[in-house]
């Protein structure tokens, strides 16, 4: 299995900003309202991720670390509407087989917590008592220690953590329902609390956008159907200063996509009367049964079986958006 885990690595785990990502996201799986991460030397020598969700029985713990082992998906009809994170069940595998991982958890209704530790060929794993608050700490140490050609990959601390830095800011701009806390070299580099309010979460924006992109920011609400857009959306005047800030999420999770692009671009074109790169933090809603998101594990492809009506919708969306500013 450590081979076949290893190649499957190949695919989920690239750097160490990609751990903390999977690692992230089976927090918010877990209900999580608080997530604290801890990286040392660019996560190249440790990445902690401790969350305050449901916790894994000690029971499971094993279960969790085995490949193909996802407690999220229990038929063909989830696979065609996943609304949680992950659902392939390869991240722990993955990470374990090319790290020293450990998993300490605990379930409310467990006395106390419970420790996990994947090792050799088999990857067998050995439990023992630990303590630990409810919740779950996934440390990750030395991590491609025994992958010397992916290790040789990784670049300078400062360049991990940049991309660890941008993997929380994504996972911050879409979730300001949990607070969250990003240290290095154990120094607190940023904390993002829980925003409730719309005045909180335009100052979580402010500090991850910048206090300027605020300034110039049309709110957005926009509703036809089952298809729900909001968010923000530069000024098209003031645009051009914010270049590659353009954030979108497809039922909270991250996009690249070429046709929402497009459908700004458009709007932009169309109220500006010349061409300019738009600027935007974007949340489209739809039912899930009317997109594919099991493109590719790393990628933030999608495809939607509407793909003309999604288009029209949110340059609809975003040009009234963009007629509302003051001239
Ligand atoms: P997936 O997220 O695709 O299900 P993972 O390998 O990332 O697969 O995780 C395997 C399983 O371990 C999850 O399905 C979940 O049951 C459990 N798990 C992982 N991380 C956590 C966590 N932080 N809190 C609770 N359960 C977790
Ligand atoms: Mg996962």
């Amino acid at each position: 299995p450590q081979l076949a885990n290893q190649i499957a690595a190949g695919e989920v785990v690239e750097r160490p900003a990609s751990v903390v990502k999977e690692l992230t996201e089976n927090s918010l799986d877990a209900g999580a309202t608080r997530i604290e991460i801890e990286i040392e030397k660019g996560g190249a020598k440790r990445i902690s991720i401790r969350d305050n969700g449901c916790g894994i029985a000690k029971d499971e713990l094993s279960m969790a670390l085995a490949r193909h082992a996802t407690s999220k998906i229990a038929s063909l009809d989830d696979l065609e509407a996943i609304m949680s994170l992950g659902f392939r069940g390869e991240a722990l595998a993955s990470i374990s087989s090319v790290s020293r991982l450990t998993l300490t958890s605990r379930p409310e209704s467990q006395e106390g917590a419970w420790q996990a530790y994947a090792q050799g060929r088999e990857m067998d794993v050995s439990l023992k008592p630990a303590a630990h608050p409810c919740g779950t700490t996934l440390e990750v140490l030395d991590l491609f220690y025994n992958t010397p050609a992916r290790r040789k990959f990784l670049r300078t601390e400062k360049t991990e953590f940049t991309h660890i830095d941008e993997v929380i800011r994504r996972i911050a701009l879409v979730r300001f329902d949990v607070e969250f806390s990003l240290s290095h070299n154990g120094k607190r580099i940023r904390h993002y609390r829980a925003a409730s309010e719309q005045k909180q979460q335009e100052r979580r924006l402010a500090a991850i956008c910048g206090s300027a992109f605020l300034e110039h920011a049309l709110h957005l609400e926009w509703q036809h159907d089952a298809l729900g857009l909001t968010g923000w959306v530069a000024d098209p005047r003031a645009a051009g200063q914010f270049s590659e800030l353009q954030y979108c999420y497809v039922n909270g999770r991250m996009m690249r996509d070429k046709l929402i692009n497009h459908a700004i671009r458009q709007a932009y074109q169309d109220k500006l009367g010349a061409d300019q790169q738009p600027a935007y933090v974007l949340y489209l809603t739809i039912d899930p049964h009317q997109v594919d998101v099991n493109v590719h594990p790393a990628k933030h492809e999608v495809r939607f079986h509407q793909s003309r009506l999604v288009h029209d919708f949110i340059y609809q969306g975003v040009l009234s958006a963009l007629q509302s500013a003051t001239e």
